[in-house]
């Protein structure tokens, strides 16, 4: 009898963990945002050419963007709070964990040459959409120990893999980048270097949307002056979560979530869906 009733503790516990974490997670409406601010610690990312330092400029532009986030109603997490080394893993598995809806990495770019500006935003593939898209997406990855696209390439099981992960959520995130992309526009006063596709590895292991945003070139003079000042900082947070805001409301519809944040909030009386 002890051996049956130890037998269906064993076989019936799952289940019941199961159900009471089902009970916990309601249908799932777009709540929970995660910033991944670029770099930090040891790794400084780029450096501008009067010294702006792109692990403090994203750190500070992702803090002002989570506070307007949570300000909107989101849950917001952050894949680091200050100036430290987070690996690539622990930064995927912090995304995973929260179960976050969407994922946008924050970075500054650089260029051999000083010409080049710009804001730019990426969505994640295999093959970059170009020349430049791939040398960014190799130094991104390179600051994180990973050598990412071209050890997919060797290995055909792993690029299946990556491909599956890629394509899971392609779609929604070429959505955000597109919202986002109109959002920065306004911001930018350089001309629109459009949405591109690279394969950066931080976006391959998060299992949600996800986004890579490059504010602006610390190569380019003009850029890195515009960085530096709050005010271009304000509005960049500004920009994006609006296209957040955006995104969560159409991901939502799609996903045929009908309980808007609005209606969440108000009355509790009765509503079922
Ligand atoms: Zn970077």
């Amino acid at each position: 009898m002890t051996r049956v009733a130890v037998f269906m503790a064993l076989v019936c516990l799952p289940f019941a963990f199961a159900t009471a974490a089902s009970a916990e997670a309601p249908r799932d409406h777009f709540d929970v945002v995660v910033i991944d601010a670029g770099h930090g610690g040891e790794d400084d990312g780029a450096r501008g050419i009067s010294g702006l330092i792109e692990k403090s400029l994203v750190l500070d532009v992702s803090h002002r963007l989570a506070e307007r986030l949570r300000g909107l109603g989101l849950e917001v997490v952050l894949t680091r709070e200050d100036d430290r080394f987070v690996p690539l893993e622990a930064r995927t598995s912090v995304a995973n964990d929260a179960r976050g809806d969407l994922f946008i990495s924050i970075h500054a770019n650089s260029s051999r040459s000083a010409k080049p500006r710009g804001i730019e935003t990426y969505f994640v593939s295999l093959e970059a959409s170009d020349d430049l898209s791939h040398e960014v997406a190799e130094r991104e990855n390179e600051a994180l120990g990973a050598t990412g696209p071209a050890s997919l390439r060797l290995d055909p099981l792993a690029a299946i893999l990556g491909d599956m992960a890629v394509n899971e959520h392609v779609r929604e995130s070429n959505h955000f980048a597109r919202l986002a992309h109109e959002a920065l526009a306004v911001v930018d006063p350089a001309p629109s270097r459009g949405i591109k596709q690279a394969p950066f590895v931080v976006l391959m292991g998060v299992r949600m949307p996800a986004t890579l945003l490059e504010i602006g070139f610390l190569s380019n003079r003009e850029d890195e002056r515009a960085l530096r000042s709050a005010g271009q900082r304000d509005a960049i947070a500004e920009a994006v979560a609006r296209a957040v805001l955006a995104f969560g409301e159409d991901y939502d519809k799609r996903r045929g979530v009908a309980v808007s944040r609005s209606v969440h909030d108000g009355d509790s009386g009765g509503k079922s869906k």
